[in-house]
Order: C-alpha cells, then sequence, then structure tokens
C-alpha cells in the first residue's frame, strides 16, 4: 500500500467517530476487524463520513486509526475516556483532554499588557469554555490569568498557558497550547468536584446608566453586528436586543444634540478612553 497523501476534515472525523462509538455502545479497543464489507465497523463507519462505501475509504480509515496518524484513535479514546468518566462520577478526577482549536488561531486573540506581556483576551475564554462544554465538562470557565510564552524567552516551555476555573463551582482547570500553530489545546483539572446537573451559560450583563451611553457610542462606532460578535465580556455577555435598545437610544440622543457636531474620530477616540472604566464598572 502506498503513502497516505490524502488531506481530510480530522476535527469532523474525530466528531463522526466518537459519536458513532456512542451511538453504536463500543469501546475505542472495540475497534478492530476487516475494513472490508460495508457491515464491518470500518465500513460503516466511513458511511458516515464518506456518505457511500468503499473499500479504499473504509482501509484508509482504519489505517488512520491504527497508524494514530495526527492523534486521531488519541483524540477519540480521550474524548471517550472523559465521557465516560465524568458519567461513571462526578467527583472523580479526570484525565487531561485534548480541545481541538479548530479554524481558531490563538494569535487572533492576542492582547498586550503595558509591560508587553501578552495574553489572549476574553473572548478567547469564551470560545474555551464552549469547546469545554461540547466535550461534556458542565462549567463556564473565567480566567484566573494566562500568558503567552515571552517573545524574547527561550524556546523552551508551553506556547500558552493559562489557569481558570467556573463561574459556577469551585472546578479549577489548567490549560495550554504546547506550541505555535498547534491544533490542540490541551485542558487538565485541578480542583473536579463540581456537580451542578445544569451546563452553566454566562450570565447577562448588567448596565448602568454611566456605561450605557459609552457602550452606545462603541456600538455605533463598530457597528452592531461587529459589536455582536465580539460581545463577551469575561463571563458575561449583552444580549442582542438591547444591543440594538442602545443602539436607537445613541440615535436618538444625537438627533437632541445635532447641533454638536462629533465626528467619528473623535467619537472613537472618546470610547477607547472611557471604556476601560466602563468595564471596571460595568
Ligand atoms: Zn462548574
Amino acid at each position: 500500500m502506498g503513502p497516505i497523501i490524502r488531506k481530510i476534515n480530522l476535527p469532523r472525523l474525530v466528531d463522526i467517530t466518537f459519536k458513532f462509538l456512542i451511538t453504536n455502545k463500543i469501546s475505542p479497543d472495540e475497534m478492530i476487524g476487516s475494513a472490508r464489507g460495508e457491515n464491518n465497523i470500518w465500513g460503516r463507519l466511513s458511511i458516515e463520513f464518506f456518505g457511500e462505501f468503499s473499500f479504499t475509504d473504509s482501509m484508509f480509515i482504519q489505517t488512520l486509526w491504527k497508524r494514530d496518524k495526527d492523534a486521531f484513535k488519541t483524540l477519540v479514546t480521550e474524548r471517550f475516556n472523559l465521557r465516560s468518566e465524568i458519567k461513571k462520577n462526578d467527583k472523580k478526577q479526570v484525565s487531561d483532554i485534548l480541545i481541538e482549536l479548530e479554524n481558531k488561531n490563538p494569535e487572533d486573540f492576542v492582547k498586550e499588557d503595558k509591560d508587553g506581556r501578552e495574553w489572549l483576551s476574553a473572548e478567547f475564554s469564551s470560545f474555551i469554555s464552549q469547546k469545554v462544554q461540547n466535550s461534556g465538562i458542565k462549567c463556564w470557565l473565567k480566567c484566573n490569568y494566562n500568558w503567552l510564552r515571552k517573545k524574547d524567552g527561550r524556546k523552551k516551555g508551553n506556547y500558552w498557558n493559562g489557569k481558570y476555573s467556573c463561574i459556577s463551582c469551585k472546578n479549577e482547570f489548567k490549560l495550554w497550547i504546547s506550541r505555535e500553530k498547534s491544533l490542540y489545546l490541551h485542558l487538565k483539572p485541578l480542583i473536579f468536584t463540581g456537580k451542578h446537573s445544569e451546563f452553566i451559560l454566562p450570565k447577562e450583563k448588567r448596565i448602568t446608566d454611566h456605561a450605557r451611553l459609552q457602550l452606545s457610542y462603541k456600538i455605533k462606532s463598530v457597528g452592531i453586528a461587529n459589536f455582536r460578535a465580539e460581545n463577551t465580556f469575561e463571563n458575561e455577555y449583552i444580549n442582542y436586543g438591547k444591543i440594538r435598545k442602545i443602539s436607537s437610544e445613541f440615535t436618538h440622543r444625537n438627533r437632541l444634540f445635532n447641533e454638536v457636531r462629533i465626528d467619528a474620530d473623535a467619537l472613537k477616540n472618546s470610547f477607547d478612553i472611557l471604556i476601560p472604566v466602563t468595564m471596571q464598572n460595568g
């Protein structure tokens, strides 16, 4: 057999394989047998993934699994074990899990503090929380700290490290990305005693009158759609209806003071100066 040169969507394959195991009540250890025949495990799985049976596809998936190509087998097994452990005993420590970053590039979320240390924004925390919940953990994470490796530091150590805790229970998680451009994020529970039976969602942000005016500047300067897209403040968000309402309040207010001409730049500058205060008070 020749070398594998086909490109496939690995996260999708991991997802489908994981669901295949659950639906068919089989464990990763039982992923054996011949790739020939559409009623065997590999045949059925390849139908799920490719839509129809072909022996080549079936053997392709079997080979990926056997060789653990791109950590295919590892990823599925990790997710499977995590699920069974959570099911068995909520209090028990779960093992490290791998979270697929999919098309998210951490570099798009980098912020820098005044000393030049880089960290990943609250928007990234929300993304992580959603992924963590997809893997069966019911917590919503808030950041205790997170740092990128120092730019001038030695190339040893993880590219990114963070410590997060649940907004509802005492669960704590260590998270890290081992190297730049990695496809995966690692998660290790440090404390895993939380027992809430519901998936936790971030609560809606309360907005004071003072913050409202500044938010209206922000919404008007970036547009409702953009604002909505980046609208997560650590563990809170503003619902869409409220964004629209605040935006229309701005329009109304401006109509009242339309003799004062405020150009877009001045508006944006005032936002940049004012907003950090808002974030602390809000
Ligand atoms: Zn929790």
